[in-house]
């Protein structure tokens, strides 16, 4: 029952979201599909409680969301890597914040680098590396604060082509082998075919959920724009 609307200059209210009701299956691969505007990045806003709804909750494991915590992780498009730190302690950078002590947090952070293949470029600083090579460091550094459930907002939509393919398919392996909740965000049903099991089809003014549609795992994956 989760609704939003924001207050506009002109004083009206302007709807994004309206009476969305989805639930997710823990360790599925949803992804989200739907027109610039719809309300996507808005529901995993308050999903992950950066943003507080009109109407409706947000329920994790039974309770409600009221703000971020460490089980649900966020990748976004503009990975927003600390620039002052080194790749190694960005990614060690949350489970720094947790406590944990330093040996142990660059011994793990190298480990999520490895994942995304990231590991030898620990001591380079964001500005050295390309998009797709800070959008692999921003999934390590969602990782190391090891969620169960990982949010996604179009974290591929700025890289080129062959590059993004080459992402989709390291998430995948990622996936099969974390089993993480993951819900990913796009604006390409192809990328949405290519990854989910279930795909959420979203239209616009008010946002709403036209369709969820569930996807066969076992298919064979086969891409259009490959
Ligand atoms: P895109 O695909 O372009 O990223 P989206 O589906 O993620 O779009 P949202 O960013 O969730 O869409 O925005 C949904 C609607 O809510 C839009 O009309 C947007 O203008 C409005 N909106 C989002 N955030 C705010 C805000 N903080 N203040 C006012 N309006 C907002
Ligand atoms: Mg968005």
């Amino acid at each position: 029952g989760l609704s939003k609307s924001f207050a506009t200059k002109s004083g009206d209210q302007l709807q994004a979201l309206d009476d969305i009701n989805l639930s997710i299956r823990p360790r599925s691969f949803t992804c989200i599909v739907g027109p610039s505007g719809c309300g996507k990045s808005t529901i995993l806003r308050i999903a992950s409680g950066l943003e507080k709804a009109s109407l409706g909750q947000v329920l994790y494991k039974g309770d409600p969301v009221v703000k971020p915590g460490a089980d649900i992780g966020l990748v976004f498009q503009e990975y927003s890597l600390f620039p002052w730190l080194s790749v190694l302690d960005n990614v060690a950078a949350g489970p720094e914040f947790a406590g944990v002590d330093k040996q142990t947090r660059h011994r793990d952070a190298l480990g999520f680098l490895n994942m995304v293949n990231m590991a030898e470029f620990k001591d380079a600083f964001p500005h050295e590396l390309s998009g797709g090579m800070r959008q692999r460091v921003a999934i390590a550094r969602a990782l190391a604060n090891e969620p169960d459930v990982l949010f996604m907002d179009e974290p591929f939509g700025a890289l080129d082509a062959h590059t993004r393919i080459l992402l989709q398919q390291e998430l995948l392996s990622l996936w099969e082998m974390t089993h993480k909740t993951v819900v990913l965000v796009t604006h390409s049903v192809d990328e949405a075919v290519f990854l989910a099991d279930e795909i959420v089809i979203m239209s616009a003014r008010p946002g709403r959920i036209q369709d969820v549609l569930t996807v066969d795992m076992s298919r064979p994956r086969t891409r259009a724009d490959k």
